[in-house]
């Protein structure tokens, strides 16, 4: 009986027959993966079932060519699949791929992505015309087969497979004026394209040749061979291939460690954010090898959150093979690797800083969130390892700026280190209170993420210079003779500003101000919490009542603006008073990026002032 492929499947499929994707050869380095796989699986299986045994050395994998019947053969003897999962398997798209394949459905032509799918299997029928795969699941004592010419579906069956294990025969598509298939009937190609993706595979890849068996590979990870010996290429294959990304990665940490626990690793940087990088979907962790055996997939013990875009492995002959996932957080070993790994990792990450700074800014811009996270979620006891990986963009020079650089050209009398809040760094630096602050000639941080505010809150300060927000009341540029005269100002218009704080609901108070240099008004936040910081907590899901940040209005003293409310108090016309004491609230939210809070009311007052 016909089934039929899942609708995306279907999909996927056509392409690959129709061979959008040229790199036809891959397909042969992708079933070799998933035979390697299915011995990974077996022999993980071993570990933990007493029941299965299984000859290490007995492990491998097989390839057969026959011109004759024009078939190309891969073998292996590892877990094997029982019907169920030749038709889950085979019939939908690797689990690891579908989820993004169908959120990049439209952009078909997009093929450069495929590699993210886990595509894998299907892309036998790139090549061919017939799949027939013959399975017998190391848990069942039946076998079966599943055959499909493409598109219009495929069938399973019971078969007479004694060994577990799977064998997938291509029946090869005919020649066409393009494309040689026979080519993959020879063995110098087979040979080559083994050497070429597959050679790390810690599995004999075997072949006859001149009626003798052969093994391809060389079968030594690629993290154990020589450094000299393996090419930057060749680790960038690993990481695409081994970790379902479709870039290459943007940086490379490959170590080796002798001591109380000796391990090798590699590890790689992503140059980009997966898709699900910011959601809960997302697992962090490196798989995790005893003596070149893989014995966890996913260990997140090895890292720490804000480190969880790092990909890669480790290999260790200290870590036990039948290592159990509770015990985990309290092996030594573990904790051991994990505190050295990060060392490094932040050592990697600094270096790139400093000598790469552009890939350090493509780094920095899919992943920095994460690490201000880092400092934040630990009320700031993280920023001995991260403070110096942060990046800011600086209003001297407008790009990205770190706080050791801030601090290192601070003018001598700076005391502390400026930063001003705004949704975009178009809009800080229209922020009143900025202007004044670059007028006096200091460097002012643009926070623009809703995250930044909070992880400069919790590390308090950087080398002892604490953060001040240009917006807050404590910022004190002033010279004492300023000072002096903006006091005796509040103090003589006292009454003026009681009876406009008194009509306006949201502010605390009403002051005149010497900080604005052209702008009429704005707001300062008085306390911990800023304006920037309620209006992020404003849009959170679980937004406490009360978390409201304390707000004073102030007014340029050496705008023409103040001489008009004083004219208006002492015309005692307290109806004109209350209107412009409305206007200029609202507009000193505008400035602030927040909303007005009654339109209507806004524009009737503006109109009904320009008809006077
Ligand atoms: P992926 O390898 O990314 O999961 P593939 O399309 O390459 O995606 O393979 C789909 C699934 O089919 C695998 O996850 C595996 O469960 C199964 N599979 C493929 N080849 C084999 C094999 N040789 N032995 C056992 N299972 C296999
Ligand atoms: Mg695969």
């Amino acid at each position: 009986m016909k089934k039929q492929f899942k609708a995306e499947s279907k999909k996927l499929l056509e392409m690959m027959i129709h061979s959008i994707y040229t790199n036809q050869e891959i397909f042969l380095r992708e079933l070799i993966s998933n035979a390697s796989d299915a011995l990974d699986k077996l022999s993980y299986r071993a570990l933990t079932d007493k029941k299965i045994k299984v000859k290490k050395d007995s492990l491998n994998i097989e390839i057969k060519l026959d011109k004759e019947s024009r078939t190309l053969t891969i073998l292996d003897n590892g877990i094997g699949m029982n019907q169920e999962e030749l038709e889950n398997n085979l019939g939908t798209i690797a689990k690891s791929g579908s989820e993004l394949f169908k959120e990049s459905m439209d952009d078909a032509k997009n093929i450069s992505i495929i590699g993210q799918f886990g595509v894998g299997f299907y892309s036998a029928f790139m090549i061919s015309d017939k799949v027939v795969v013959h399975s017998k699941s190391i848990e069942s004592d039946k076998a079966y087969t599943w055959e499909s010419s493409g598109v219009d579906g495929y069938s399973i069956k019971e078969s007479d497979k004694k060994e577990n294990g799977t064998e997938i025969i291509l029946y090869l598509k005919e020649n066409t004026e393009d494309n040689n298939y026979d080519d993959f009937l020879e063995e110098a190609t087979i040979e080559r394209l083994v050497k070429k993706y597959s050679d790390y595979i810690h599995y004999p890849i075997k072949m006859m040749i001149d009626e003798k068996m052969e093994t391809l590979n060389s079968m030594v990870p690629i993290w154990k061979k020589k450094k000299s010996d393996v090419k930057e290429e060749e680790y960038q294959d690993f990481y695409t291939d081994k970790f379902y990304d479709y870039e290459k990665p943007l940086h490379i940490i490959r170590s080796e460690v002798e001591g109380r626990c000796s391990y090798q690793s590699l590890l790689f940087i992503p140059s980009h954010a997966p898709y699900n990088y910011y959601s809960k979907d997302y697992e962090k962790g490196l798989q995790l090898y005893s003596k070149g055996v893989l014995i966890m997939d996913k260990c997140s013990e090895l890292l720490p959150d804000y480190f969880s875009f790092v990909k890669g492995l480790v290999d260790s002959e200290d870590i036990s093979l039948n290592i159990s996932r509770e015990t985990l957080q309290e092996n030594y070993q573990i904790t051991a690797i994990a505190k050295s790994l990060e060392t490094k990792i932040k050592k990697e990450l600094e270096a790139m800083l400093d000598k790469n700074r552009e890939d350090y800014e493509k780094f920095y811009k899919d992943f920095g969130m994460q690490l201000k996270f880092g400092i934040y979620s630990s009320y700031g006891m993280k920023k001995d390892v991260l403070q110096n990986l942060l990046l800011f963009y600086s209003s001297n020079e407008m790009k990205y700026v770190t706080l050791k650089e801030y601090i290192s050209r601070m003018k001598e009398d700076q005391k502390e280190i400026y930063y001003a809040c705004a949704e975009t760094l178009e809009k800080a630096e229209l922020l009143p209170q900025v202007e004044k602050v670059k007028e006096k000639g200091y460097e002012i941080l643009y926070l623009t993420e809703y995250l930044d505010e909070f992880t400069l809150k919790s590390m308090m300060n950087y080398e002892e210079k604490t953060f001040v927000n240009v917006a807050d009341e404590k910022l004190d540029l002033d010279t004492e003779e300023e000072k002096k005269e903006l006091d005796e100002k509040n103090e003589s218009e006292k009454d003026l500003l009681e009876t406009m704080g008194k009509t306006l609901e949201n502010v605390s108070s009403v002051r005149f101000t010497n900080r604005l240099k052209s702008h009429p008004v704005c707001l300062r936040s008085k306390g911990e919490i800023s304006v920037e910081m309620q209006k992020v907590l404003e849009s959170m899901p679980n937004n406490q009542e009360g978390v409201k940040a304390e707000v004073v209005m102030e007014v340029n003293m050496n705008h023409p603006i103040a001489k008009k409310l004083e004219e208006l108090y002492q015309d005692k016309d307290m109806d004109t008073l209350e209107k412009y004491s409305k206007i200029l609230y609202q507009e000193a939210r505008l400035i602030e990026g927040l909303s007005v809070d009654n339109p209507t009311e806004l524009s009737n007052l503006v109109c009904e002032l320009l008809a006077k």
